[in-house]
């Protein structure tokens, strides 16, 4: 069975992200003046404007920062997902990325609940990079 949810339209700036997601690698630009560390990826430093820049590793931890519970499927793609939690992860390094909460109840679902990637290789192509409740 295809995979018929959107997926990720990789651009200049964005490819060394998805290709760090393929390996189960969540990586981030730091800028080498500043060392503001950035989501998503661009060519230059929103704190300094800065075009110097080098990928670093996440730990791939950090908590929701906020979270919404989806009830409806506005793609029909996703109805059989449904209920399912959209949320803004916070990681350890700073960085907001928005994602899916997965691994308990959306009823369970709490803003600043610890949290953990994983790692979701259903969609050709791509590892897109999910959180789970830290235990
Ligand atoms: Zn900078």
């Amino acid at each position: 069975m295809g995979y018929d949810k959107p997926i990720p339209e990789p651009n200049a700036d964005t490819s060394p992200f998805w290709d760090g997601c393929r390996r189960h690698q969540l990586r981030f630009q730091r800028c080498s003046d500043c060392g503001h560390i950035r989501f998503p990826a661009s060519f230059l430093c929103p704190g300094c404007h800065s075009f110097d820049s080098q990928w670093i590793e996440s730990i791939g931890r950090g908590k929701i920062y906020s979270f919404a519970i989806y009830h409806v499927a506005f793609d029909q793609a996703f109805k059989d997902s449904l209920p399912y939690v959209t949320a803004i992860v916070e990681l350890a390094e700073g960085p907001r990325l928005l994602t899916n909460i997965v691994g308990c109840r959306p009823s369970d679902v709490r803003c600043d609940m610890p949290v953990e990637v994983v790692w979701d290789d259903t969609a050709a192509k791509f590892a897109l990079p999910k959180f789970r409740p830290l235990p």
